[in-house]
């Protein structure tokens, strides 16, 4: 594994041991490794730098405020789809012009906060949208960059709640509706088409369809330059994929090289939109073994982690590895490892073998620091986890863990 290291038979990452974690911030905690997340970052940069390319961290992989500093002091940009995640960037010090809008779904508000942040562009996915925000510019005074997103329907073979890159999805304008969208675009002087910009889907672990949509992409960008639309950048999205049970995965390189030779010699600036690439290994999820119980079919570890925490298993059946993190002698038993939440989709991992594990022992998810915390939620009024940052043998609290009371903080109690 390449976050969580044994010394001793006792888990770490970088210097510092996750028992002494637990024991200090209590659990579920997430825990994250800075030199992880900056490697990550460099490695991209690096393995995009032989044409010019924006490199945009998908803020919903995880927008943990600290994170986001780490991210955009390596000199990332920022691919946001909610007002909240705006500002998130903001406040951290992102300058607007590395900012990208996206999402099918942006309101009047959003819209406008974009417009007066100048944000870099607003990937629009529909004609209402054009005119939306066509007809804000013109009020707000605001001359404004946008790209349209090209639905390539281009079949990925991913999951199917994470293929994007469909016609039978909500994304983006299939390509014979391009001509229509740019005619409603021309209603409005006060939008200019800067860019093209397509989003496949998640987890994307061979490079075909990106060498494709790339090709596709230039080919739309070269015949709208020809009708006197100037396109200036290609956005390939993200969706490079991380293998969480071990697999090999292309490399940056062969991601790189996929979606830049098509556009060699051409004149546009490349973007993607990478998220979880960034953070998936960089997290682990501590947890503790509250109890060991076993029927006749199965035997259950239930820990005080759950899908409010870590929603992927139950959601998409994803796979996270577990470990304990003290390795004890012994003979291996398998176990289903659930947490408390009343449903049956509350599991973490299903039939994964164990040494000797007992009652208020730690265990540690994997590849969680993508779309772990970021879709955490309240179900079953559960506080928010803790979230820490490993730096050495230094650690850093990014979160701190909600209380009871932080959770119903917004609600009424109506007097009739
Ligand atoms: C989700 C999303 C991304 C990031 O996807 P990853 O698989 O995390 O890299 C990038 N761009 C858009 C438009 C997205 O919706």
């Amino acid at each position: 594994m390449g976050l969580v290291t044994y010394k001793g038979g006792n888990a770490y990452v970088e210097s510092v041991s996750l028992q002494s974690l637990g024991e200090r911030f209590g659990t579920p905690l997430y825990v994250y490794s800075r030199k992880k997340i900056q490697d990550s970052c460099d490695s991209l940069l690096k393995s995009f730098s032989k044409h010019p390319t924006l490199v945009c961290y998908a803020l919903k992989a995880n927008s943990n405020l600290s994170i986001l500093k780490l991210i955009f002091d390596q000199g990332l940009g920022a691919d946001v789809v909610s007002h909240g995640e705006m500002k998130k960037a903001q406040h951290v010090g992102l300058p607007s012009e590395r900012i990208i809008f996206s999402g099918v779904g942006k309101t009047r508000e959003e819209i406008i906060a974009g417009l007066h942040s100048n944000i870099f562009s607003f990937n629009v996915e529909s004609v209402e949208e054009i005119n939306l925000i066509g007809e804000l510019s013109r009020q707000e005074k605001s001359k404004t960059r946008i790209s349209l997103r090209i639905n390539p329907n281009i079949n990925v073979r991913t999951n199917p709640y994470i293929a994007t890159g469909l016609y039978k999805t909500k994304f983006g304008f299939p390509e014979s509706q391009i001509k229509s969208a740019l005619a409603v675009i021309n209603n409005f002087p006060e939008l200019h088409l800067a860019g093209l910009s397509c989003h496949l889907g998640s987890q994307i672990k061979n490079t075909g369809p990106y060498r494709e949509a790339s090709k596709r992409l230039v080919h739309v960008a070269d015949d709208l330059r020809n009708q006197g639309f100037p396109i200036e950048f290609l956005d390939l999205g993200g969706g490079f994929g991380v293998s969480y049970e071990g697999k090999k995965t292309p490399s940056l390189a062969e991601y790189a090289k996929a979606i830049q030779e098509p556009a060699k010699g051409r004149p546009y600036l490349l973007v993607v939109e990478p998220g979880r690439w960034i953070v998936a290994e960089s997290g682990i999820l501590l947890s503790k073994v509250l109890y060991k119980k076993s029927n006749p079919h199965k035997n259950f570890l239930i820990t005080d982690a759950s899908m409010t925490e870590l929603i992927r298993p139950a959601l998409y059946e994803a796979y996270h590895p577990i470990e304990a993190c003290k390795k004890r002698k012994g003979p291996l038993r398998t176990y289903d490892v659930v947490g408390p939440v009343c449903e049956t989709s509350d599991f973490l991992g299903l039939k994964r073998k164990f040494g000797p594990t007992e009652s208020g022992d730690y265990l540690w998810i994997g590849f969680c620091g993508a779309y772990g915390s970021s879709m955490g939620s309240h179900y079953n009024v559960r506080p928010r986890a803790a979230e820490v940052l490993v730096d050495g043998n230094r650690v850093t609290l990014i979160r701190n863990r909600e209380s009871t009371e932080d959770v119903w903080k917004n609600e009424i109690l109506s007097e009739y």
